[in-house]
């Protein structure tokens, strides 16, 4: 009798020791235990996936968060501080000209690797690269289209196609147009933005510094207006040649206009340079600019210095 109950006793005792107490936690299968767990912090990452890329922009100047269908109602101006980001050509096009009067010139053309040029990537490549990326042929729209009531001579440089680098294409679409502009009596607008000329073409893109200036001087020499509009940046042989020829120079506020860049000149004068340089703010102060216009009052003012440069140039075509 005592051996039996002995013998109930102990298999009672083995069936309670192969089932782990309760008060036990399982082990994690990292390793962990729920002690170094910290559930809770997981949450915010789950609602940040929630929020779907690229509908956000921060604003580098004040840090805003802004939503990006309110930036581009803005014309990519921060409503609260004013900065202006960058602008595709495309978009600055549509802001300005009347709608369905501009009539793009020369859209197909594109640029050719003359001088067969390869260094970290070829030139082709680079070339295919910014053409699949931007949706467009090369740094430059070119075309005829109303502002307002003038029917002017419009080129539109983007930044975003290898830096708005004057290539031979550049060059020659924007002497095309000043050339159309010359022919049909039209005032020529250019608005800029570059790096320089682009070092793929070599000379080829230096020789259009020279080019499209000589095209404005003969449509200076029919009396009719050129407005240089510098937008950020504009650098280098963009802005030595027909950047700052203009009869009239107007800048985007806060843009960064010059030749070389503060770097360089710095190394080479050994000298500080003042604050603000090369700012459009710094060269309005200095008399090389005549004035800065915020991107949403471009076209009012635009129009309002056609009508008056216009009326100058038919007083003038009256008179002789
Ligand atoms: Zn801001």
């Amino acid at each position: 009798m005592d051996t039996t109950s002995f013998r109930k006793k102990a298999v009672s005792v083995d069936s309670v020791e192969a089932v782990p107490p309760a008060v036990t936690p399982p082990p994690a299968s990292n390793g962990e235990t729920s002690f170094s767990k910290k559930p809770s912090l997981r949450v915010p990452k789950a609602r940040k996936r929630d929020i779907p890329q690229g509908i956000w922009t921060k604003c580098p100047k004040c840090a805003t968060m802004i939503y990006d269908k309110e930036l581009d109602e803005n014309l990519k101006v921060c409503p609260k501080c004013q900065h202006h980001f960058p602008i595709g050509s495309r978009e600055r096009l549509n802001a300005l000209v009347e709608t369905c009067s501009f009539e793009e010139m020369d859209a197909g053309m594109t640029s050719v690797d003359v001088l067969q040029f390869t260094g970290v990537a070829a030139y082709t490549a680079k070339l295919a690269e910014y053409q699949s990326l931007t949706g467009l042929k090369d740094a430059v729209i070119t075309g005829i289209g109303k502002i307002g009531d003038h029917r002017v001579a419009l080129g539109v440089m983007d930044f975003a196609f290898l830096g708005g680098s004057m290539g031979s294409v550049v060059g020659e679409k924007l002497t095309r147009l000043i050339e159309a502009g010359t022919d049909r009596g039209l005032p020529v607008l250019i608005f800029s933005t570059s790096g320089g000329a682009r070092m793929y073409e070599g000379m080829f893109s230096l020789m259009q510094m020279a080019k499209t200036c000589g095209a404005l001087a003969y449509h200076a020499r029919q009396k009719l207006p050129y407005i240089s509009i510098l937008t950020h940046p504009t650098y280098a042989g963009v802005m030595a040649s027909y950047a700052s020829v203009g009869d009239l120079i107007l800048a985007e506020p806060a843009a960064l206009i010059g030749f070389a860049g503060p770097r360089v000149i710095r190394d080479t004068t050994q000298a500080e340079l003042p604050p603000g340089f090369q700012t459009a703010e710094f060269l309005l102060d200095h008399g090389l600019i005549d004035a800065i216009v915020p991107r949403k009052e471009m076209k009012s003012r635009l129009k309002l210095y056609l009508d008056f440069m216009m009326e100058g140039q038919r007083a003038i075509a009256k008179a002789s």
